[in-house]
């Protein structure tokens, strides 16, 4: 149960004054629910204006205070034209306050024709004219003081302004209350950080490092006290020491010799797997270096000890694939192999149910609903999860401990994270490298080139569907996340295509119905269409080794690893294989830099380092802003510098100090909660 203490922060937005249900919206797209997430709303940055008389004395870009006089209010028939209201300073100096969208009304209400003003915000130029577009502040009176304020700068939604929000961070403030102290007395001293509730006043206040400090490393001790107490429970827990004895694996028809990772790493997870302490191993590989088939040994191990094993994929589009591969693979072991995805219904569905309770399924592979709680096993002995790091943190792992007995879990990942970052993400764990790619694997070519080049492209195109290669176009990402944006430019591109090849052409995008998907998938890999325009959701995992050639629009708004990962669809087969990274005009310095990166090297590693360098991490951990980011407050900077001691930290923690019991491990225990990392506390009781 959470601790009583905790409950105001938990409270929901609605309970602070002037959140209706109109402002609940707005509040909802930011993840804002509960005073505590307004709470940890950090400022982005802090502005601080200088009051001038009048504009001759600002300079453009300058954030001012400045006292107007309203003259006129102008709107256009044109919906997407902004309002503008026009204003004089003391000087005769015409500026014009500019609003978009719904902001219009508020200007009518705060801005009388007539009436002396004082406006706060950026000073800039649109053509000829001075303006404000969305001024931060129109007060009546008192705007001087509004000149010698440093203020905090939030990320925003539509529908919120900053005084609205800094309105709802000043309210749920007063309302946090004293928390007992976790971090040690002795570390807050040398750090001199200050309390919880005081960080948080600080943080929201002005720039305030040792505050911000304070505030992330909260989180990722949180963080390592969770994992670290799921890891101790697990080794509490007994799993089920597997023994093969060889006789699926024996039988398993590869067309080709394992490299010596591969065999290496099958030793190691034969190794764990022999143990009764339930495995936790990462298996590390770069795109293409075969993670698949140790998976399948692996799972083989379980099925010939007489146990269950499950493979959870990011998407159902991987989970299908994989699918796939491995019954394909598996077919001559006469193992069982079910693919279960939360769209089964019916028939199809129950009999998916009743075989993995009845055990007559050896081996099944799904998304995240092969966990849900009316899925049964007969005994479910191992869980292979692909791709870990499109996943929260630990939370795959909380699942599949979920039984009596836990499973041995094997993450399979394609980044190359640095141990900083595994620590982070999945607590100590034991790591296997894949560091060899299979023999005969050419290197890619890759060239940059101007989008405007991209009918020469097609004709490129056209040539190598006549030797019957495929290839793959990967449209512009316009948003982080597949948005209805990317889907809008995958079309146009698909349709534009598609008068040049016709039939030849599939598209897949998430948004796609999924029979739709699934549909023109199959037409692709079976080489019935030559070319897959997608949007990035063909990222990971997508295996057609008759695909050579790779190519990727606006190649400079891609993560580096992003764009290896994309690229690590080609050269798969033994036919030489190319990408092609378009980008659009005026290409940044660093963008250039980027893409020629791209094309001198092919070293995952080597990519994954530089972008984390050059983009921060977001990539390894997962978009900040959605709810599977592993950290919302620390970024990659403190958890590099902090995380090795909140890591010693929490392990003092549960070994010397007698873990949540005792006054800190009290403390810590409401650090889980209001972080609700509280299932690591959940693994205290009963098991
Ligand atoms: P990833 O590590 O990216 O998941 P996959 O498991 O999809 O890689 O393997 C990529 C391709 O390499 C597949 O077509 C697979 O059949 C092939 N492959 C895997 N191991 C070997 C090997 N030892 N020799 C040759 N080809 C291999
Ligand atoms: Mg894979």
């Amino acid at each position: 149960m959470r601790p009583d203490i905790l409950n105001p922060l938990f409270a929901e937005t609605e309970t602070l004054d002037g959140v209706g249900p109109k402002m609940k919206k707005p509040l909802d797209r930011l993840g804002l629910t509960r005073v505590r997430d307004v709470l940890y709303h950090l400022p982005e940055r802090f502005v601080s204006r200088r009051a001038v008389t009048d504009l001759d004395e600002a300079g453009e870009g300058e954030n001012i205070v400045v006292a107007l006089t309203v003259t006129e209010h102008r709107s256009s028939r044109n919906a997407r034209a902004p309002y503008r209201v026009l204003a004089q300073d003391a000087k005769g100096n015409v500026l014009s306050l500019t609003y978009f969208g719904r902001a219009s009304y508020t200007a009518r209400k705060q801005l009388p024709v007539g009436e002396k003003r004082w406006v706060a915000g950026k000073l800039e130029r649109y053509g000829d004219m001075l303006q404000i577009v969305h001024p931060d502040h129109v007060l009546e009176e008192g705007g001087e003081s509004l000149g010698h304020l440093c203020e905090p700068v939030y990320r925003l939604s539509e529908g919120l302004t900053q005084p609205r929000v800094a309105g709802l961070v000043a309210q749920s403030l007063a309302k946090a209350p004293e928390l007992p102290e976790w971090i040690e007395a002795q570390q807050a001293d040398r750090e001199d950080w200050p309390d919880w509730r005081d960080a948080l006043n600080l943080a929201h206040k002005s720039e305030n490092p040792k505050a911000r400090d304070r505030l992330a490393y909260d989180e990722l001790l949180a963080n390592s006290l969770a994992l670290m107490l799921v890891r101790a429970d697990n080794r509490r827990r007994r799993g089920q020491a597997l023994m093969g004895d060889g006789r699926y694996r024996d039988k398993l028809a590869l067309p080709f010799p394992l490299t010596g990772a591969q065999q290496r790493s099958i030793a190691e997870i034969e190794g764990d797997l022999a143990q009764e302490a339930p495995m936790l191993r990462l298996l590390q590989g770069d795109v293409g270096a075969g993670k698949t088939v140790v998976a399948l040994e692996a799972m083989l191990i379980a099925v010939e000890a007489g146990a269950q094993a499950a493979m959870l994929a990011p998407t159902e589009l991987l989970a299908r694939q994989h699918y796939e591969t491995l019954r394909r693979m598996a077919t001559p072991t006469g193992a069982e192999v079910a693919l279960f995805t939360g769209r089964d219904k019916g028939r199809a569905r129950e009999s998916i149910l009743m075989g993995l309770l009845d055990g007559s399924i050896d081996i099944v592979v799904g998304t995240h609903a092969i966990f849900q709680d009316k899925v049964a096993y007969r005994n479910l002995a191992l869980v292979v999860i692909d791709e870990q790091h499109r996943f929260g943190v630990g939370q795959r792992l909380m699942l599949a401990g979920k039984g009596r007995r836990a499973p041995h879990v094997l993450a399979m990942t394609a980044t190359p994270i640095p141990r900083t970052l595994t620590l982070a993400q999945y607590g100590e764990l034991d790591v296997s490298k894949l560091d060899e790619l299979p023999p005969g694997r050419q290197a890619i070519d890759t060239v940059v080139m101007g989008q405007e080049r991209i009918g020469a492209l097609v004709d490129r195109l056209a040539s190598q569907f006549g030797e019957g290669r495929q290839a793959y176009w990967v449209c512009p990402m316009v948003r982080e996340m597949d948005g209805p944006e990317d889907v809008a430019a995958a079309e146009a591109r698909y349709a534009a295509l598609g008068e040049r090849f016709g039939k030849d052409v599939v598209l897949v995008h998430g948004q796609l119905a999924p029979e739709l998907k699934d549909a023109a998938m199959e037409r692709f890999a079976s080489g019935d269409a030559k070319l897959l325009v997608a949007t990035t959701v063909i990222e990971v995992g997508v295996d057609v080794p008759n695909a050579t050639l790779m190519v990727i629009e606006q190649a400079e708004r891609f993560g580096l690893a992003q764009l290896h990962q994309l690229r690590g669809r080609v050269g798969r087969g033994s036919e030489k294989s190319f990408c092609v990274l378009l980008h659009g005009e005026n290409l940044s310095e660093t963008a250039q830099e980027r893409l020629k990166l791209m094309r001198q090297t092919q070293d995952g590693f080597l990519l994954s380092e530089e972008d984390l360098r050059l983009r921060g991490g977001g990539e390894l951990l997962g978009t900040r802003q959605s709810g599977d980011a592993a950290f919302q407050i620390a970024d990659l900077e403190q958890i590099t510098r902090l995380l090795p001691t909140a890591h010693d930290d929490a392990r003092l923690l549960m070994e010397r100090d007698g873990g949540l019991e005792g006054e800190r491990g009290e403390a810590a225990r409401t650090l889980l909660y209001l972080f609700e990392r509280d299932f690591g506390v959940r693994t205290l009781r009963g098991g």
